[in-house]
């Protein structure tokens, strides 16, 4: 286990708002809200980032995120009015912990494109 602030929160050393977990993934809500929906999904296996995942099993989990965040989208009652799954990669992207995680917004009108 890294001791990245994500793990932390994977091993229960670092509190989170959870929403969802199973045996490989986790989802929490993000402690600083851009929009009234915005929750973290994540593996609980320390993956840096998008441009890591090289392998069968990390692709496999990358598909549960992603039905995972649809299904937090269907929670929060989003499904019909839309959201939005970002994975911020590398320098550019904004990405600020190097732990893969999606951010699933929703919950107003989201701007397009990004700043
Ligand atoms: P990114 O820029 O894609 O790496 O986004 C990292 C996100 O993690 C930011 O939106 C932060 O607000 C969020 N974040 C950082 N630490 C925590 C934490 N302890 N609990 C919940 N969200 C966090
Ligand atoms: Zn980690």
């Amino acid at each position: 286990m890294q001791d990245c602030i994500f793990c932390q929160i994977v091993q229960g050393r670092i509190p989170a708002d959870l929403v969802y977990e199973d045996e490989s993934i986790l989802a929490f809500k993000d402690i600083r809200p851009v929009a009234p929906v915005h929750i973290l999904l994540i593996t609980k296996k320390h993956i840096p980032s998008l441009s890591d995942v090289d392998n069968d099993e990390d692709a496999r989990l990358i598909g549960k995120l992603h039905r995972a965040a649809v299904s937090a989208a269907g929670r929060a009652g989003v499904l019909g009015s839309g959201f939005r799954l970002v994975a911020n990669c590398g320098k550019d992207a904004g990405q600020l912990v190097d732990h893969l995680h999606y951010h699933l917004l929703a919950g107003r009108s989201l701007q397009w494109p990004p700043g």
